[in-house]
């Protein structure tokens, strides 16, 4: 069965599985995303800091996919966000990329402490009414940073990709992203391999109950929330086992074992607070 698509609040539609490269060497990412297009990904998520654009690109140009069918994301560093930087920094990720336009644009961190994520969503605005970006949003904005710039902009973004998996739900952000019809891509969506989530009873129950693997029932608590995401693995087997999960539905209950991962205290964040990276 093929990856289902999502229609953002802009009217963009995106595979809501994809494949993430945060830590795919420069030197390999041309031949994981090119395997990854192979077995069926279509949707890429990348980042200027994560200094493998070109290799994506090389992928996307070597596949020979029509651009339509495909949906890449890049993001734009936090040195940037000030003055023209944005477009520039929008410019040369096009640049590496090898495309005329990406599909999704974000602030990667809103860096609160410059006060400078206002700004750079504006240029984010002016970059997507020039038709360099089909759909823009943020990552790693918390509520009040997404307040400020729907205030002082009236343009909501289409997404807000944050840390999001068992052991760190994320209720305040959710919660408003739903009210204000805000899509949410969850980054590290199997906890980037740092605490033992595949071995929780939930997890594992379900994968034995189900004759799939723990990856693959993580995956489905994502897609079954109605999360966006995009594992990252850079091993073929891996990135086969992960889009290999549309022949399966977890019950309610089995969901709900899960969502009971949650601590409650936001201690299950397993990478950098976003009030803390500027
Ligand atoms: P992830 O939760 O996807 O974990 C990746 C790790 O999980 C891999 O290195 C591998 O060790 C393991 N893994 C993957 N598939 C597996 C499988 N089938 N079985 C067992 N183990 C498996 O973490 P991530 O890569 O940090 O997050 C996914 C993507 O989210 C990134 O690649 C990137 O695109 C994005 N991201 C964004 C931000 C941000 O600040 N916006 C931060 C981190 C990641």
């Amino acid at each position: 069965m093929s990856v289902p698509e999502i229609t953002l609040n802009d009217g963009t539609r995106i595979p809501q599985l994809g494949y993430g490269t945060f830590k795919v060497p420069a030197d390999d990412a041309q031949r994981a995303v090119s395997e990854a297009l192979e077995l069926g990904y279509r949707h890429i998520d990348t980042a200027a800091v994560y200094g493998n654009e070109q290799g994506v690109g090389a992928a996307i140009a070597a596949s020979g996919i029509p651009r339509d069918e495909l949906f890449v994301t890049t993001k734009l560093w936090n040195d940037r966000h000030d003055g023209d930087q944005p477009r520039a920094a929008l410019g040369e990720s096009l640049e590496r990329l090898g495309l005329e336009q990406v599909d999704l644009y974000l602030i990667h961190w809103p860096t609160p402490a410059k006060d400078d994520y206002l700004h750079a969503w504006q240029r984010l605005i002016e970059l997507r009414a020039d038709g360099l970006a089909r759909s823009i949003g943020v990552s790693n904005f918390l509520v009040p940073h997404l307040e400020k710039i729907v205030t002082a902009t009236g343009v909501v973004p289409a997404v807000d990709q944050i840390e999001l998996h068992p052991a760190h739900q994320q209720p305040a952000v959710t919660a408003w992203a739903a009210a204000h019809d805000v899509r949410i891509e969850s980054w590290g969506p199997l906890g980037q391999g740092k605490y033992d989530l595949f071995g929780t009873p939930a997890v594992a129950g379900a994968a034995a109950a189900h004759g799939k693997t723990p990856a693959q029932v993580v995956i489905r608590w994502h897609l079954q929330h109605g999360y966006i995401l995009f594992p990252k693995s850079v091993h073929r087997e891996r990135l086969a086992e992960n889009i290999d999960v549309f022949d399966f539905v977890l019950t309610d209950d089995e969901v709900a074992a899960i969502d009971a991962l949650e601590p409650g205290d936001g201690s299950g964040r397993v990478s950098a607070h976003p009030d803390e990276v500027n």
